[in-house]
């Protein structure tokens, strides 16, 4: 996730087609379109550092309000949701970096040497327990969506949503209704997993890996034997290539960023609030307000942070509220309030019945189907050699 691999990772796409082929309008001069959009990132981030062409002032007042009419003009097509672990908290899924609150501090109890360890590859090849136990805990599937969530969903249902990047590996993104082509899920996902053999990298899906953690067996490759690892990013791995290629073709034509539960501070995620035109809007919704860039990232030419107070400010907006408060009162403006509290509604009874269908239909099973796998994999020939 450090500079030079993402310009290793940039490099390696020169040669390789991104995997978005057909998604985008304009795929078919797409080598074009990238180096176009290098180009303008370039343009933008030199007049910005230079101070030179601010640019057009397209919200009427730097304000929810204005961002709401705005969204009602007609000229608002192409919105692009930011979105971090804030976006979760409402939802029970602690967040990984709070201090005290957070995933960290109860990460005591594993006996890590340090507690980032849990998520480092080197860590896990040798120590896949500790993860294991944390994701048997953690196991998205036990949580609902959040209206923030289902705000999004409304925005692709109107046709609205260019994509969703977001930084949470919680899956809740799909859960509310958005599809694999509406994401980019940066820091991975739990809904594939992939075998850690550099030869072998067996694809195995989410119901697979549910079953081994809740069984508690240490996921073992179905054809080498070797780790099963959900394809979330783990410290000293390579963000997905989707990241980067869905990236530059997403954001040159931006129309709208929406930035939503994030504190900004890990790259290359952050640096995508760069990445849009000029005079594209930014709101952000959270706590606090954050991605400001200071005297000394400008200086390394690291511009175009978030500007809301300054006398240049001409684009920013922050509302300074939880993600879902933000969007319920961008809802109301927008006249979709009501519509939003129904879909919320809902979806989460939805989810409640098949929860409940769930649950009867495994206490009338009896546990053969358990015994049935258990024998299935003795047969295959395996030995699980996890004590
Ligand atoms: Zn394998």
């Amino acid at each position: 996730m450090s500079e030079s691999q993402e310009q290793a990772k940039r490099a390696e796409e020169e040669t390789d087609t991104p995997d978005l082929q057909g998604e985008s309008d304009d795929s078919s001069d797409e080598g074009e379109a990238c180096g176009d959009s290098e180009m303008d990132f370039l343009r933008n981030l030199f007049s910005r550092t230079l101070g030179l062409s601010p640019g057009e002032k397209v919200l009427d007042e730097l304000s929810l309000e204005g961002v709401a009419r705005y969204m009602q003009s007609g000229k608002c097509k192409s919105i692009i949701c930011m979105v971090g672990a804030g976006i979760s908290t409402s939802a029970g899924i602690p967040d990984f970096r709070s201090p005290g609150t957070g995933l960290y501090a109860n990460l005591q109890k594993y006996n890590l040497p340090y507690p980032e360890a849990i998520f480092q590859i080197d860590y896990f090849k040798k120590h896949p327990e500790p993860f294991f136990a944390l994701a048997r805990e953690l196991y998205p599937g036990q949580f609902k969506p959040t209206v923030c969530h289902y705000f999004i969903r409304m925005l692709k249902d109107k046709g609205l949503l260019r994509r969703c990047y977001s930084q949470n590996i919680d899956t809740l993104e799909r859960v509310a209704g958005l599809q694999g082509e509406d994401l980019v899920e940066a820091h991975g996902t739990f809904h594939t997993s992939h075998c850690v053999s550099f030869f072998c990298r067996k694809e195995y899906t989410m119901e697979w890996m549910k079953e081994k953690i809740f069984s508690e067996d240490i996921p073992k490759c179905e054809a080498c034997n070797n780790l099963v690892k959900p394809d979330i990013v783990f410290f000293g791995e390579n963000l997905p290539a989707r990241f980067f290629s869905a990236m530059k073709q997403d954001f040159p034509s931006c129309d709208l960023l929406i930035i939503m539960g994030t504190s900004l501070q890990v790259q290359p995620f952050a640096s995508l609030v760069s990445r849009v035109p000029n005079s594209c809007p930014r709101l952000l919704i959270n706590l606090e307000k954050t991605g400001q860039s200071d005297f000394a990232s400008s200086l390394l030419g690291f511009g175009g942070g978030m500007d809301f107070d300054s006398d240049k400010a001409y684009r920013d907006v922050a509302q300074l509220s939880t993600c879902d408060d933000g969007c319920l009162a961008l809802a109301d403006l927008l006249g979709w309030k009501a519509e939003l509290e129904e879909l919320v509604k809902r979806e989460h009874a939805l989810i409640d019945s098949r929860d409940a269908k769930k649950k009867g239909e495994k206490s009338s099973q009896s546990s053969g189907a358990t015994e049935k796998a258990k024998g299935a994999e003795s047969e295959a020939g395996k030995s699980d050699k996890t004590e």
